[in-house]
């Protein structure tokens, strides 16, 4: 066993399943829509927990987020992730991708991650441009799109199998380094019973601020390099639909408007 700091970046969004349009205004009406842990992350957390048991070492969840956001960390540590950090700060408000990768960054760093794995996008933002953001800000290697992991603590190095178009490839990269663990890769665990129940009854985050990682300066709005111009919303795609008594017939009608 070699003891590798494992950090997992989990992120709060609203339920997907539950988000609606607002008729009137066309906007998102997010409010309405419970806050829960990002779907992709459940893949993250999976990757995590895989790879300490696999190296040995701690698993410590990560999020910046308002002091709600401790339930997706309760979440991650009732998987049987060993702690969690939350990033909390009224100077944090308006970040975009730049300084909320740059706090993650900072994060990562105090705790000495030697890896740091994410979702692979978020389902209310959609970017995934944090995971390469906190390689970027701390000089470390990444690897974006990985579907497996097999770790070489022999050579301090991580080596992923990564989703490429028209196949995989197999790249090793050197420590720390941050991964990006692509959707619905892996087989999410449930979390066991006396884990769930310490969870959401004792467990308590450490909270750090802007100050606490010396970023004051770096984040919120005014760091954030991005602007919205615009929004709208599209109109619906009309469907035709036409049902069939046969597989053959099906096939058929496929085949004449050559679909196949
Ligand atoms: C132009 C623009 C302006 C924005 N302005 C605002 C604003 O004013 N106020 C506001 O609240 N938001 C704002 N956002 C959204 C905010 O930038 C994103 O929520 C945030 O930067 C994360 O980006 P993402 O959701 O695209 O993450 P992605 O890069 O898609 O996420 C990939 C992975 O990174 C990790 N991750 C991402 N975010 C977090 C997090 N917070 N904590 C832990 N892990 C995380 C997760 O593992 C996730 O699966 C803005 C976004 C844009 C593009």
């Amino acid at each position: 066993m070699h003891d590798w700091t494992i950090v997992v970046c989990v992120k709060q969004v609203p339920d997907a399943d539950e988000v609606s349009i607002d008729p009137e205004t066309g906007t998102l009406n997010r409010a309405a829509a419970a806050a829960v842990l990002n779907k992709p992350d459940w893949n993250a957390v999976e990757a995590a927990l895989e790879l300490s048991d696999a190296v040995g070492g701690t698993v410590t969840a990560l999020t910046m987020g308002p002091p709600t956001a401790t339930e997706v960390l309760a979440t991650a540590v009732g998987l049987g992730c060993d702690d969690g950090v939350l990033l909390t700060d009224r100077a944090f408000a308006g970040s975009d991708t730049w300084p909320t990768s740059r706090a993650l960054a900072a994060a990562a760093d105090k705790l000495d991650a030697d890896v740091v794995i994410c979702g692979e996008e978020s389902t209310d933002s959609s970017t995934g441009q944090v995971p390469p953001g906190i390689a970027a800000h701390n000089d470390w290697s990444q690897l974006t799109y990985v579907t497996d992991l097999d770790p070489n603590p022999e050579d301090g190095e991580l080596v992923a199998t990564r989703d490429v178009e028209g196949g995989h490839e197999v790249v090793a990269a050197t420590l720390p380094t941050v991964v990006a663990f692509a959707f619905g890769e892996n087989h999410p665990r449930t979390a066991g019973l006396h884990r769930k129940i310490y969870a959401e009854t004792e467990f308590e985050p450490r909270q750090w601020s802007a100050a606490d990682l010396g970023i004051e300066d770096e984040v919120g709005l005014d760091a954030s390099p991005t602007s919205v111009g615009g929004m709208d919303t599209a109109s619906p795609v009309d469907r035709e639909k036409q049902q069939f008594d046969s597989v053959d017939a099906l096939y058929d009608a496929l085949v004449e408007q050559e679909v196949v």
